[in-house]
């Protein structure tokens, strides 16, 4: 079959990174699942829908232009695609797109259910772990702008975005459907001791093993 490689993980734990260095150096299709998430809960905020309502039709009716768009990282939209990736309903309208990229040609995924449910029978899964800490320092300096900031508000930023992505990975962790967790067979990279490339060198020994 086609290669699949499913890089599984919490919030910010560098998947991202790692899932599209691994698509580049390999020559396939890179897909992040999150996206699809986010432009579901987008879509609901848009229509001035709580996320926690039904979105099945929210997710029925993406298009590819939705996960081009430029406003789908923002905290509140953090919260809504949580919300609406804990819904069945939503998660089955997202799965033929998902199994029909990766069979297609082969492609690397990132998100948190690739291993586990998606693609079950992926070659390679990774699932990429890094201290709550490290995961939050990390998103702040994506977020942050050129703005100034002393040490103690750079503490009390880091808190606050801590607390988020503690918040999300509970949910994530705690859905009765498609749960985040490693797959029994999935190989676990600690990204808190390693940089980008580092961990790329480790992804591809697994990969090439
Ligand atoms: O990966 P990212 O942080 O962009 O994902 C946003 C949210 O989408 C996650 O918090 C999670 O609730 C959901 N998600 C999911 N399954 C995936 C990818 C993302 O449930 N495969």
């Amino acid at each position: 079959g086609r290669l699949v490689i499913a890089v599984d993980g919490p919030a910010a734990a560098g998947k991202g990174t790692l899932a599209r260095a691994l698509a580049d150096a390999l020559g396939l299709p890179y897909l992040d699942t999150g996206l699809l998430y986010r432009a579901v809960g987008r879509r609901m905020l848009d229509a001035g829908l709580s996320p926690h309502e039904d979105a099945e039709p929210a997710a029925r009716a993406l298009q590819p232009e939705d996960l081009r768009r430029t406003d789908l990282r923002t905290p509140e939209v953090d919260r809504a695609a949580s919300a609406v990736a804990s819904q069945p309903a939503v998660r089955t309208a997202l799965l033929q797109f998902q199994r029909g990229f990766g069979a297609e040609h082969g492609a690397v995924l990132d998100g948190r259910d690739i291993g586990t449910v998606i693609f079950p029978d992926a070659r390679v899964k990774l699932f990429v772990t890094a201290s709550t800490r490290s995961r939050a320092e990390r998103r702040w300096k994506q977020m942050r702008g050129d703005a100034p900031v002393d040490a103690a508000g750079r503490a009390a930023a880091i808190d606050a975005v801590e607390a988020e992505l503690l918040a999300r990975d509970a949910a994530d962790s705690a859905r009765a459907t498609a749960p985040l967790r490693p797959a029994p067979d999935a190989v676990e990279i600690d990204s808190d001791a390693l940089d980008a490339d580092a961990v790329l060198r480790e992804a591809l020994r697994i990969v090439q093993a």
